[in-house]
């Protein structure tokens, strides 16, 4: 049983109490630099790899930006990068001693990758966990994000040692959780949703990618993976906001192409509504 008030608005500096929350959060958290600006942060996570986490958070991240919002994307998926190709984002992030600066995709969404920073971009990381770990926290601390109103977090897949440094590291608003029909019906969804209750991050929605298959030719609708679940896990775990988006090659394409900016991302308006990003926003 969390021993967090309901009230808990997750600012320890204007609370005196003692809970797991502070324990959790306020030890390890690391500032970004002083004249960078993050307002809100959510983090995508999937049970495991290859279920569409990265096009999820390049749907959203390209429809945030389309709306008026300032976005960003940080890679956390360290070992399995695939955010700057999508967007065909092939150059080094350029760097001062003091700190880095994001690319930019061709709408503007700042980007930070381990992809920007090796060699060649199909060089292995082969770097062990702490040092992985400690790379993602300088992406969010030595970036010159610049005036950021949503930052989504590519995270690696799983409940490991990363994603663990991460939430205890970055002042994560909310987790949107990405799965496949498949991994519904395993337990991996329900660690990913149990580790966020642990670290008293809301779960802001869930994605079920791959749900369905319409026929181009006969327009029939077919469950490739199985049936959809989504429903009742999310009641299960009381998250309201649920998408679903169909297999589709042609969004494939635009991620091997990398110009996954041109996809509309309508099958996400839930989860967007669900982080107040539906509405234009004027500056
Ligand atoms: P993850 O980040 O979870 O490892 P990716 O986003 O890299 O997964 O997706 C894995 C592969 O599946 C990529 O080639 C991607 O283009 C493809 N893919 C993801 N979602 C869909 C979809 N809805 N329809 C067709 N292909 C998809």
């Amino acid at each position: 049983m969390s021993d967090v008030s309901e009230n808990c608005t997750h600012d320890c500096s204007t609370c005196s109490e003692n809970c797991s929350s502070r324990a959790n959060s306020e030890d390890f958290r690391v500032d970004l630099y002083p004249e960078a600006s993050v307002k809100k942060v959510y983090a995508v996570v999937s049970g495991k790899g290859g279920v569409g986490k990265s096009m999820v958070t390049s749907l959203l991240a390209a429809e945030t930006q389309r709306r008026g919002f300032q976005t960003a994307i940080l890679d956390a998926d360290v070992t399995g990068p695939s955010i700057p190709k999508a967007f065909g984002i092939h150059a080094h992030a350029l760097g001062t001693d003091a700190y880095l600066y994001p690319n930019y995709t061709k709408s503007g969404i700042q980007i930070m990758s381990t992809n920007m920073i090796v060699d060649n971009e199909t060089d292995p990381v082969v770097w062990r966990g702490p040092v992985i770990a400690g790379v993602v926290t300088q992406f969010w601390s030595q970036v010159l994000w610049s005036d950021v109103d949503y930052m989504f977090v590519d995270m690696p897949p799983g409940t490991g040692d990363v994603p663990l440094t991460i939430f205890q590291s970055l002042p994560v608003d909310g987790i949107i959780v990405v799965t496949s029909p498949q991994d519904l019906v395993s337990m991996i969804v329900e660690k990913a949703m149990n580790m966020a209750k642990i670290m008293n991050i809301p779960v802001v929605g869930i994605v079920e990618n791959m749900s369905y298959f319409t026929c181009p030719n006969c327009g029939a609708t077919h469950h490739i993976f199985g049936e959809s679940k989504v429903e009742e896990v999310a009641a299960q775990f009381s998250v309201e906001a649920v998408a679903k988006i169909p297999i589709d090659p042609t969004v494939a394409e635009h991620m091997d192409k990398g110009t996954i900016e041109e996809v509309s991302a309508d099958g996400l308006t839930p989860i967007l509504k669900a982080l107040k990003a539906e509405k234009m926003h004027k500056r």
